[in-house]
């Protein structure tokens, strides 16, 4: 937002902008996923004059470890502007303004993100901007949720994004570069598909009701980003899901089984009726193997109750016949007995090793969290 703003005309006499749009439209967008061999999911996409391209790794073993959370993956999101990218060339390296659009970024995909799947693992995003022209942070965002959905991380939704703003009194839609430079207001907005906001900045000045219309016009631009990000996925998987040859394989399957017939002579029903059948037979097979080792009512020590949770240790006669192989354990070189007031001598004996062999475990781990702590400096040099 600049205060030259007066000097700037955005709209001709037919109330389009700069480059012919209406106030509601957004600029065209192209996109292509799955662009990178190496990342586990990727997307370029377009958006006006701007060209971003998104990278997804993992969800992959969290380092350095320090950065590991014990019930879920830490997200991370690196957006870096390319210093070719600008007119004027961009200064390398992190700042003041990537930093902030990455926190910000990366929280508008915290929720939607199922991290509780990967405890210790690390989801890592990287965007890069190839061309910038206003509104990169939304088309990041529009990148990275198809790459993340093309590296298969599981997501409550996509996350779509776009920008809202006021340009000579008027709110539009996406903003492009001498609207984000001269204009009013900018709103950087990104939402799920079912219209929860997990993105909002707000550059410049808007009154309550001018905030109201904004925030209307840009679920609007939402919606369609939404379209041409569902329109990309299909492109992309459609091919996939056309891919009936496994289906044919299970015909052809079921068409041996039913003798005489043809694969192509297989109804819906015969495959039903075969899915019965085997189903039908899977759950005789398993009844016989549970009612075989059902605890009988005078709990003979050589069969198990399959039901029975509480069971820890079942000891078998080794002369009854088994079909499953079973551990065998000496029960001499085991001490059951957790009662440490036990005042047996030999108890005590045992105690004493136990307590030798705590300790060496305990210079195991010094040893490990040391060779961990080495490797974590390894990766800060
Ligand atoms: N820009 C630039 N140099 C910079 C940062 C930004 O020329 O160092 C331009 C670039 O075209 C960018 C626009 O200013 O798209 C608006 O930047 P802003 O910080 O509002 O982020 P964006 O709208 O790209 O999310």
């Amino acid at each position: 937002m600049s205060s030259n703003q007066t000097d700037v005309v955005f709209f001709d006499e037919n109330g389009l902008r700069t480059d012919q749009r209406k106030p509601d439209e957004i600029r065209p967008m192209k996109i292509k996923i799955g662009v990178l061999s190496r990342a586990n999911g990727s997307c370029y996409l377009e958006w006006g004059a701007n060209k971003v391209i998104a990278a997804v790794y993992g969800p992959r073993e969290a380092h350095p470890r320090r950065m590991q959370l014990a019930g879920k993956a830490v997200i991370r999101y690196r957006y870096n502007m390319q210093s070719f990218s600008v007119e004027d060339r961009a200064r390398p390296g992190p700042s003041r303004r990537s930093s902030e659009i990455s926190k910000v970024s990366r929280e508008a995909f915290e929720p939607v993100i199922f991290s509780d799947a990967y405890p210790k693992a690390a989801i890592d995003i990287f965007v890069e901007v190839l061309q910038a022209d206003a509104g990169t942070r939304t088309a990041a965002i529009n990148a990275a949720s198809l790459a993340l959905v093309d590296a298969g991380i599981p997501m409550r939704g996509l996350v779509s994004a776009c920008a809202v703003g006021k340009v000579g009194g008027k709110i539009v839609l996406d903003l492009n570069k001498p609207e984000d430079n001269y204009g009013e207001a900018d709103l950087p907005i990104a939402m799920t598909e079912d219209g929860k906001i997990t993105l909002v900045q707000m550059d410049g000045h808007l009154t309550p009701d001018e905030f109201t219309e904004a925030m209307e016009l840009v679920q609007k631009g939402c919606r369609q980003v939404l379209e041409i990000q569902k329109a990309a996925l299909l492109e992309k998987y459609a091919s996939v899901m056309d891919d009936d040859s496994e289906i044919v394989e299970i015909e052809e399957e079921i068409a041996e089984d039913i003798e005489d017939s043809d694969a192509d002579d297989i109804t819906d029903e015969m495959v039903d009726d075969f899915v019965n059948q085997v189903s039908e037979r899977l759950a005789r097979d398993i009844s016989a193997v549970i009612s075989e080792y059902e605890v009988s009512d005078e709990t003979s020590e050589s069969t198990i109750d399959l039901f029975d949770d509480d069971i820890d240790l079942v000891i078998i006669d080794e002369d009854e016949e088994s079909d499953i192989d079973f551990i065998e354990i000496d029960e001499d070189a085991v001490d059951f007995d957790d009662d440490s007031d036990d005042e047996d001598d030999d108890s005590d004996d045992e105690d004493d090793d136990s307590d030798d062999e705590t300790e060496d475990f305990s210079k195991e781990i010094d040893k490990t969290s040391a060779d961990d702590e080495e490797f974590d400096d390894d990766e800060e040099e």
